[in-house]
């Protein structure tokens, strides 16, 4: 993946979350404040208008500063600060093995700044099983991601406005975990047909 391809993918993300604004705020008015579908929406335009030109480094970096600045919320630190660390180990195109570094990057940087391990029903929940996922290829399959956002569903929280909500967050996916399907398929070296 080369820079025009990962701004492409990284633009694109403002159009899915448009469409997802929806379904994502459903989720986090069951387990949160209801405003994850509006964080997200507003991350990924402020982006798309933003973030329009330079190196894979230039770009992640930019991102991440821009999703700092522009969610308010748990998540724009979380992804932000994930996308910034990321910048640090790109390389001038993404291969696979490239790709893998950066989602233990990725995965290092959420369980560090948010305090998180495994099961807590988070975003984490996503991120760190990635790579487990990720093809020979380099593709990050939506359907497969999905899987692992899904598994979140019998979890109860201990992380985050969820875990207010104690047992009664079970039955519902974690927010933050279905906004992670749709960032990292967007990391995919593979387009989905
Ligand atoms: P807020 O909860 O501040 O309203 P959002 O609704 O945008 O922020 O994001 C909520 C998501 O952030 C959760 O669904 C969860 O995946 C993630 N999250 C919250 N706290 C943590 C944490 N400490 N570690 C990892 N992820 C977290
Ligand atoms: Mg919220
Ligand atoms: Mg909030």
């Amino acid at each position: 993946m080369d820079n025009t391809m990962l701004l492409q993918r990284l633009h694109k993300l403002q159009e899915v979350f448009t469409d997802k604004e929806a379904e994502l705020t459903a989720l986090d008015r069951e387990i949160g404040d209801g405003d994850h579908g509006v964080n997200m929406k507003r991350g990924f335009n402020a982006v798309k208008e933003k973030v329009t030109e330079g190196s894979i480094q230039d770009i992640l970096k930019q991102t991440g500063i821009t999703l700092m600045s522009s969610i308010g919320g748990a998540s724009g630190p979380l992804y932000g600060f994930s996308f910034v660390k990321m910048s640090e180990a790109a390389k001038g195109e993404i291969d696979v093995d490239n790709l893998k570094k950066l989602l233990d990057i990725f995965a290092e940087t959420v369980s560090a700044k948010g305090k998180v391990t495994g099961g807590e029903k988070t975003m984490y929940d996503v991120i760190s099983k990635a790579g487990e996922v990720l093809g020979e290829d380099g593709a990050l399959k939506l359907e497969d991601l999905q899987k692992l956002a899904d598994d979140t569903e019998d979890m109860t929280a201990t992380k985050g406005r969820a875990a207010y909500f104690k047992e009664k967050s079970r039955g519902t996916v974690d927010p933050g975990a279905q906004s992670a399907v749709y960032i990292l398929n967007a990391l995919s070296l593979e387009e989905e047909e």
